[in-house]
């Protein structure tokens, strides 16, 4: 079931590892078939080494296991709220990276300080509140879900993709699986740019908002003149 989709599924996840954001089995990622209303997801704990496209997990959006040996990633119902909410989004990938992570930890959005980060986010990656003690106890990776889609209120996720869970990491996230791993690779480097521009000057400021949009906008959205279409 879903071949090609667990191909992709394991693919995106293995180029996790590729590009240095996953430390043994930090991290995961997943795709979503619309059609068929399933998931593809990375299954628990297994080694990336080990991982074959066979051993993905199938579920409903609600999470329940359709196919697969293995229990699913551990963070499925963080991927399956953000489908719920989300049509627009076809993967979504979850690091521990370090840049990334150590914003998440520090409970700071990452700031829009250049072009390069306004190419992705239409100004800055944001960050969760904390949550407290009983969404923490009780639903804790549905809880997390729901954390990410409060911050990102009426947010278009294609233009914003990604968010930093306070004290956790980056979920990310784009309109195929292969396209949220990328999400998580250009978050790790905005974050580390982002770090890098603040220990050079400490008083450094976002760019304009004429700046961010027109570079936002040249890849995003009806006006989009990027790339060879
Ligand atoms: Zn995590």
């Amino acid at each position: 079931m879903l071949e090609e989709l667990r191909d992709e599924v394991w693919d995106a996840n293995l180029e996790l590892v590729r590009r240095g954001l996953v430390l043994y089995t930090f991290g995961n990622a997943s795709a979503v078939s619309r059609q068929d209303g399933l998931i593809v997801i990375k299954p628990s704990g297994v080694p990336y080494e080990d991982m074959q496209p066979a051993d993905m997990v199938i579920t409903d959006l609600e999470g329940r296991i359709v196919e697969g040996e293995l229990r699913p990633s551990s963070d499925l119902p963080t991927h399956a709220a953000l489908y719920r909410a989300f049509p627009a989004i076809g993967g979504v990938a979850h690091t521990h990276s370090r840049h990334a992570t150590a914003w998440a930890q520090a409970c700071r959005a990452i700031p829009c300080f250049g072009t390069t980060h306004a190419d992705y986010f239409c100004g800055a990656v944001p960050v969760t509140r904390p949550l407290t003690p009983e969404e923490i106890a009780s639903e804790y990776e549905l809880n997390t879900g729901q954390a990410i889609l409060r911050v990102m209120g009426g947010r278009d996720p294609l233009g914003c993709p990604a968010v930093l869970v306070a004290g956790h990491a980056p979920f990310c996230w784009g309109s195929s699986v292969a396209e949220a791993a990328h999400a998580a690779v250009i978050v790790e480097e905005l974050a580390a740019m982002a770090w890098q521009t603040l220990t050079i000057n400490p008083a450094a400021v976002p760019i304009s908002d004429a700046l961010r949009d027109r570079h936002h906008f040249r890849k995003h959205g009806p006006a989009a003149t990027y790339g060879q279409k």
